[in-house]
């Protein structure tokens, strides 16, 4: 038995054997080929193979995440097809007698080589993209198996990270938790598993040799125990059952009310990263959706999502939560989250750098497609718009007055929208100082508590090292937590909180004393929060 430590993302344990994730990477073989006629046939069979795989995961992402998701799919099929890419490949196997493999993997570097070196944005993203589509097709071909297909049994899965695009194509059946070796609190994959409930660890020394081991992934502990005795899977055995309990019991708090026992009613509300997520948010009894990060409808596309991309995914969310507030984020992009087809510099200060809504007011265009968006799938359910990372009013004001445009625009052409609620994101120290100003501005305060700490302590919130140092509970961050709720009711704005701080069951309490009308937390929180409340 062996114990390996890590950062736990969701505070559960379970049982199960490891699967080993590693991306494929076939070697391919410089090998000269006789029959050449014979070989492009079996390039062309091997190309309809892969597009069938790519509709396959085009359907099921739609299915699970959405169109605008699921369009990357969509643009590796075009590629596919594309006449250039084949003319390179034919070429290769024809004239210079090489095998279909190499062919194709010699194609998809120079290829990509030539995106990569070209100034146009757009052009420029197209890089990976044909590298990847390459490697589909080199994996083909050559018969390897591709990501997480062979997985039969549900499964604790190990990998050095995941992307988006390999997380959309898991079947989520399978998997029983996570251990990365990279990624932070507010990766792709530490979100996938807060929505989906499950156990995760990161910053994991991961080893190949666990793969087939059973283990204990125990995210209460923050440890990954490998082929554990039977002393220590009894003990784990107990904290499931006891925690599958207190799961049943909380169920019981399903369709009443977050409520004091003397009458003070919070609004308690889901975080989510992407439209699939409602779906987890629903069957916690979110009262409504108080964070949704659209920054993820960026990170999972291979390109700017489209007006009416953005569109489908807001309205489904919308109309999926029947009428209930659904809070948008727009686009907070920059510091952890980067997005190759921005073309961001690289910065020494990320989290003090050009994101969020300084990238929007700058590149009004990418603003303005999403407030669009946003405005059009107001008129089919109750979407408020939340802008992030606010310093100032006059950056308000200015994201206001683009807002307004966009407003008119749609008026103008006949696009009916709703009336819908503006808010701020209270996250830096000069928003809670003056905040008194911004309530005036908008009609609510949603605080962000992660970077509201990381700014107010000084400290990385994505550097583990620090994480002995990273005190939420601070007093520091208590009194601006205070003073913006504060200010807000006196300007008129009622105030929430969607960081993870919101589902601290040991500020409840001091949450509801403060003044606070609404708790945006993951879904899984909801019970627990609710539960917490009705006792007070
Ligand atoms: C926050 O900063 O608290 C927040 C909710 O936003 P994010 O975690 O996405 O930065
Ligand atoms: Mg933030």
């Amino acid at each position: 038995m062996s114990v390996f430590v890590g950062k736990s993302i969701n505070k559960k344990v379970t049982i199960g054997r490891i699967h080993y994730y590693e991306k494929n990477q076939s070697s391919v073989k410089r090998e000269t080929v006789a029959d050449v006629e014979a070989e492009w046939q079996r390039f062309l069979a091997g190309r309809e193979t892969a597009s069938a795989q790519l509709q396959a995961l085009y359907d099921k992402a739609c299915a699970e995440v959405g169109e605008a998701e699921a369009a990357i799919f969509e643009i590796h099929m075009m590629m596919l097809e594309d006449e250039d890419y084949l003319d390179s490949i034919e070429n290769i196997i024809k004239n210079q007698s090489m095998c279909a493999e190499y062919a194709a993997a010699v194609t998809g570097d120079n290829f990509s080589e030539m995106f990569a070196s070209m100034d146009d944005e757009y052009m420029k993203a197209r890089s990976v993209d044909v590298k990847d589509i390459s490697e589909r097709l080199v994996n083909v071909l050559s018969g390897v198996e591709g990501g997480t297909g062979d997985i039969s049994e549900p499964v604790i899965l190990v990998a050095e990270d995941l992307a988006p695009s390999e997380t959309v194509q898991m079947d989520k059946t399978k998997l029983l938790g996570f251990v990365t070796r990279l990624g932070s609190a507010n990766s792709h994959t530490a979100i996938l598993a807060r929505t989906m409930n499950i156990p995760a660890i990161i910053e994991v020394d991961i080893q190949k040799e666990w793969h087939g081991h059973m283990a204990i992934l125990d995210a209460v502990k923050g440890q990954v125990v490998i082929d554990p005795d039977e002393a220590t899977l009894n003990e784990a055995r107990a904290v499931m059952e006891a925690e599958a309990k207190r799961q049943e019991l909380l169920m019981t708090l399903k369709g009443k009310e977050t409520i004091t026992t003397s009458g003070k009613k919070i609004n308690l509300y889901a975080n989510i990263g992407g439209v699939s997520d409602t779906a987890a948010a629903l069957q916690n009894d979110a009262e409504g959706i108080g964070l949704f990060r659209s920054e993820f409808l960026y990170l999972e596309s291979s390109d700017y999502p489209s007006e009416d991309e953005q569109f489908k995914a807001y309205k489904t969310v919308a109309e999926n939560m029947g009428g209930k507030k659904v809070i948008i984020r727009t686009l907070d992009i920059g510091a952890d989250k980067q997005v190759d087809y921005f073309n961001l510099d690289k910065e020494e200060n990320p989290a003090l750098g050009y994101r969020a809504i300084r990238i929007c007011l700058t590149r009004k265009e990418i603003f303005k497609t999403q407030l669009r968006a946003l405005l059009r799938a107001s008129a089919f359910g109750c979407i408020a718009i939340m802008f992030p990372m606010i310093i100032s009013v006059d950056e308000v004001r200015q994201a206001k007055a683009i807002l307004d445009e966009c407003k008119k625009e749609l008026s103008d052409t006949g696009i009916k929208f709703a009336d819908v609620e503006v808010g701020v994101m209270i996250e830096t120290p000069a928003a809670v100082m003056v905040s008194d100003e911004l309530a005036k501005e908008v009609d609510f305060f949603s605080i962000g508590t992660n970077d509201l700490t990381q700014y107010t302590l000084a400290i990385d919130r994505q550097n583990p090292k620090l994480d002995c140092f990273y005190d939420a509970h601070h007093p520091a961050v208590l009194k601006l937590i205070k003073m913006t709720i504060d200010n807000g009711h006196a300007g008129g704005a009622w105030v929430g909180i969607c960081g993870e701080l919101g589902a601290d069951l040991e500020l409840t309490k001091t949450f509801v004393d403060m003044g606070i009308d609404e708790l945006s937390v993951s879904p899984s929180a909801i019970f627990h929060i609710r539960e917490a409340v009705r006792n007070l």
